[in-house]
């Protein structure tokens, strides 16, 4: 059986490699022009370390490991008020993004067809198939399609509908950057939640470098579509009567090469196939960066969704109803958390779910 699957980051490689083994034929095509290089830290909870070992690469995963010492609460003088364990960030095992991108990646490549620079354009499904059209190549015919491709995910554009219909804002935005170590952070955050603005600050992997993290309470999810400059305006204007380290990390932000913004939301769907087009990991049920929990839905995710098709070969439709049936309990809850933890970080606690 043939099939495509459209994102090359979590969720598409982890599927490419259990789809493989069960027999598939697969192809992967990813819109960047290489693995990504780039990304903040990911963590992995429960089962996912499971899924990382059926991989066979647990092992390597651990030898990235940020090993984080935990976060020291701070109020808005800098003085602290508590302490948060390594766990509450850094789950079981936490390590760079771009880490387990690339391992994914070489554990599939002898045996997916990689094809990067690309993007699914057109998606006709048709009694035996779907014809796919493609930005760059030519159109091809396959079994099954797959959007592994994140929030924005364009197969999920294509076949299920736009974006707005389906992405929950969760009223909170914020920018990230990286900075000069000044505060001697060694793998150890502080973190300073004061009522609609939250800063993060940690460092680990490189010790000269802080990743700076600046979020704050807002219903303007389109600050995510405006330039630079206006979302800069927009951060400096929510944290303009904070004190303590603030001025300084608003100046270092104005010069960050790595400057970027964000609006955390979650991908609510009824459904997470229509015909033979079916979703997996932030594509269909992102959780939100809060809950911590994106990659290890990603992984699990992956493996229910090939589990389940070899279980029900040649019936996709049944194979795409037990994996949503599986899998569904297991993100929702996800997602009440991953809602709830807004307060921590700004935001207004559980204003926008289903
Ligand atoms: C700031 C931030 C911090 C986070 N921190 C954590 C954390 O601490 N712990 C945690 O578990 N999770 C965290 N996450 C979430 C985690 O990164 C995601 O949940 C996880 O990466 C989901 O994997 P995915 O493969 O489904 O999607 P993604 O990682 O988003 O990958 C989607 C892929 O699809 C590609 N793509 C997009 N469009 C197309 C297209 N049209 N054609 C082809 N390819 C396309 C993209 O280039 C990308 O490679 C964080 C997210 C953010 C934004």
């Amino acid at each position: 059986m043939k099939v495509l699957i459209s994102g090359a980051s979590v969720a598409g490689p982890a599927l490419a490699y259990f789809l493989h083994r069960n027999g598939f034929d697969v192809t992967v095509v990813e819109r960047a022009p290489a693995a990504r290089d780039n990304g903040y830290a990911v963590d992995f909870r429960g089962e996912a370390l499971d899924v990382l070992a059926e991989m066979g690469i647990l092992d390597e995963i651990r030898r990235h490991e940020t090993k984080m010492r935990g976060t020291t609460l701070i109020d808005e003088t800098g003085a602290e008020i508590g302490q948060l364990p390594a766990e509450s960030f850094a789950g079981e095992l936490e390590v760079p993004k771009r880490a387990l991108t690339r391992i994914l990646h070489e554990n599939t490549s002898a045996t997916v067809e990689y094809v990067f620079g690309d993007s699914i354009s057109a998606l006709a499904e048709h009694a035996s198939g779907v014809t796919v059209a493609f930005e760059h190549a030519p159109a091809r015919e396959f079994d099954l399609v797959f959007g592994a491709d994140g929030v924005y995910s364009t197969v999920r554009r294509l076949a299920f509908g736009p974006h707005d219909e389906m992405l929950c804002h969760l009223g909170l935005s914020g920018a990230g950057f990286s900075t000069a170590n000044h505060l001697g952070l060694d793998h150890t955050g502080l973190l300073q939640s004061a009522g609609t603005t939250a800063i993060y600050l940690f460092s680990a992997e490189d010790r000269d470098r802080l990743t700076v993290s600046l979020s704050f309470a807002t219903d303007s999810p389109e600050l995510d579509r405006r330039d630079r400059p206006d979302q800069e305006q927009a951060v400096r204007a929510a944290f303009a009567r904070n004190g303590w380290q603030t001025k300084h990390l608003l100046e270092a932000m104005t010069t960050a090469e790595d400057f970027h913004f964000g609006s955390s939301c979650q991908v609510h769907l009824d459904h997470w196939s229509q015909g033979r087009i079916a979703l997996v990991g932030d594509a269909a049920y992102c959780a939100a960066p809060t809950s911590g929990m994106g990659t290890s839905q990603a992984l699990i995710g992956a493996r229910t969704l090939a589990r389940t098709l070899a279980e029900a070969p040649n019936d996709h439709l049944t194979a795409f109803a037990a994996y949503e049936t599986e899998l569904r309990p297991y993100i929702t809850e996800n997602q009440a958390n991953g809602r709830a933890a807004v307060a921590m970080f700004g935001g207004a606690a559980d204003s926008s779910g289903r």
